[in-house]
């Protein structure tokens, strides 16, 4: 660190935490720092984080890619939401669906004037409201300007992508934008004697690449952070169990479905992730309550076509750096920490992190109010993330038909976090719903595993309560009208997408 100056950065690691960093890095600071990625073909990279959310929109927007050219190189399709099947009761289906439910009321949340109207016919079912729910499940796609859904709001997508093809894109946005690639094995870090700051990583040749900031891309192996800084790992596997999963593509079947499905399984669940070119499939499991080879025999027994490869298995456990900033040093992905992948989180949490860098960039320095700010933001997020999975596991039916498994019935026992215990107690008792500032997953979200998962209040707020029912069915119903009647337009997905990748 030349006078204190940060500009030179070296990222170790090429998966997708490590070409989204460079990529982003290059875009903002490409011109003025030297920027080295390193990386090992032998090492590899995990390359199976298939399925996105939204926000994956404001990383494209950065660096300004086409979004038809984008689902050309990377075999993308469209994703409307996630389908959970099983996880209330057996045969139960619902979907957590981006965008929002019904229409923003203001003071009163939407799902009281709904709750009112179901308390009284269950059959009004939550998902009407919901455009994207019902786009999905029409196997319909549009971008939102040529979406005829006025008054409500527009209708977000994510995309289902295939990672190892996302990493070569946006390494040849990298390199085509300054990026230096270096090829090998790191076999060493070297710390500086007196600030204990990283000063270079020595490769298997012997050549020392060193740098003002390093960022550790490095995925499960975590070689700065972990590794040669210590830094602890904070371990949720205590309420997040799941430790193994096994995977294994199979061939498509038509229609490429615009939503991800994640089914619940006697040791965990599953996931169906549609490409244009396959069908991204794996089960992620408690080793303690399945063998693999059951685990790889289940995965195989449910693919929709043949499988195009034999299952592969990666071992992974829940739970965080203490710090992603220290000293010299920045972990993005895998290095920092992983949760399962049940509401597909993990690019979010590698795009957060980079738009966390870009913003608290050092200049002169590493000052530490920076490196608190930084730590602080990201380990809240995570951890509100953490809450909103452990919701899937333990709100669950107390009735006959829920799934019944010695996993099942651990998860019914295990400690909650109180963060999470009063969200859910205040919903249930009053029918609030008020997520935290950082949480990544907003109102909507919430509200929607809560009720798929059969939390739901018995008393709407009192201001739908007044509501006479007449006038209530008129409202509700206009909205139900306003959502089938753009659904009903909408070109199917499959055509949606043979228009995007030839244009
Ligand atoms: C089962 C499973 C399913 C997932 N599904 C999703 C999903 O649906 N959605 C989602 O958002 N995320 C998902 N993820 C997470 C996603 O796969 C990762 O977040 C993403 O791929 C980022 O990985 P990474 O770049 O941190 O690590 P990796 O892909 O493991 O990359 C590590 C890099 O470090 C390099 N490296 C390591 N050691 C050395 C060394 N000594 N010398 C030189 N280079 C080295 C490797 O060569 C590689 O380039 C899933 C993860 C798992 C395990």
């Amino acid at each position: 660190m030349i006078n204190g100056e940060v500009n030179n950065i070296t990222i170790v690691g090429g998966g997708s935490a490590g070409w989204m960093t460079a990529a982003a890095l290059s875009r903002m600071f490409g011109t003025t720092h030297k920027i080295t990625l390193i990386e090992s073909e032998e090492i590899g990279i995990i390359g199976v984080g298939e399925a996105t959310i939204p926000s994956i929109h404001l990383f494209h927007q950065l660096l300004g890619l086409d979004e038809n050219e984008f689902l050309r190189e990377t075999k993308g399709s469209i994703k409307l939401g996630i389908e959970f099947v099983n996880w209330y009761e057996v045969g139960h289906r619902y979907m957590h669906a981006f965008g929002t439910i019904g229409k923003d009321t203001g003071m009163v949340q939407f799902h009281n004037y709904w709750l009112k109207s179901y308390l009284n016919d269950p059959k009004d079912d939550l998902w009407k409201y919901s455009l994207n729910y019902q786009a999905a499940k029409h196997n319909k796609f549009e971008r939102p300007e040529k979406v005829n859904c006025a008054p409500l709001d527009g209708m977000p997508w994510a995309y289902h992508f295939d990672a190892s093809l996302y990493a070569k894109y946006l390494r040849k946005y990298a390199e085509a934008k300054s990026v230096k690639r270096i090829e090998g094995k790191i076999v060493d870090t070297k710390l500086d004697a007196e600030t204990g700051y990283i000063a270079n990583v020595v490769m298997e040749n012997g050549t020392e690449v060193d740098g003002d900031l390093f960022v550790d891309c490095s995925g499960f192996r975590s070689l700065l952070m972990g590794k040669a800084l210590g830094v602890k790992f904070l371990d949720y596997t205590d309420i997040l169990p799941v430790n193994r999963a096994c995977y294994a593509p199979c061939q498509g079947v038509s229609p490429i479905t615009p939503y991800t499905r994640a089914t619940a399984q006697d040791a965990g669940w599953s996931w169906r992730i549609p490409l244009q070119h396959r069908i991204g499939n794996g089960y992620v499991y408690c080793a303690d309550y399945i063998s693999d080879d059951e685990a790889c025999s289940v995965l195989l027994r449910n693919l929709d076509g043949p499988a195009l490869a034999d299952p592969n298995i990666v071992k992974f456990g829940a739970g965080r750096r203490e710090y992603s900033f220290h000293k010299n040093c920045v972990a993005i992905g895998l290095s920092n920490g992983f949760l399962e992948p049940l509401e597909s989180t993990a690019i979010h949490f590698i795009q957060g992190a980079i738009a966390r860098l870009i913003a608290l960039m050092p200049v002169k320095g590493i000052d530490k109010n920076l490196v608190d700010e930084f730590n602080e933001q990201g380990a809240t997020e995570f951890d509100m993330v953490r809450d909103f999975i452990v919701l899937h596991y333990v709100a669950q039916s107390s009735g006959e038909n829920r799934l019944k498994s010695k996993f099942w019935d651990d998860r019914q026992k295990m400690p909650i976090p109180e963060t999470l215990r009063h969200k859910m107690d205040l919903f249930r008792n009053t029918g609030i719903l008020s997520p935290n500032m950082y949480d990544l997953f907003k109102y909507p979200s919430w509200l929607q595993v809560l009720v798929g998962q059969g939390v739901i209040p018995q008393n709407p707020h009192a201001y739908a309560n007044s509501i006479d029912v007449n006038n209530l069915q008129g409202y509700l119903g206009s909205i139900r009208q306003t959502i089938n009647n753009a659904v009903a337009p909408l070109p199917l997905h499959d055509d949606f997408l043979k228009r995007a990748i030839s244009n």
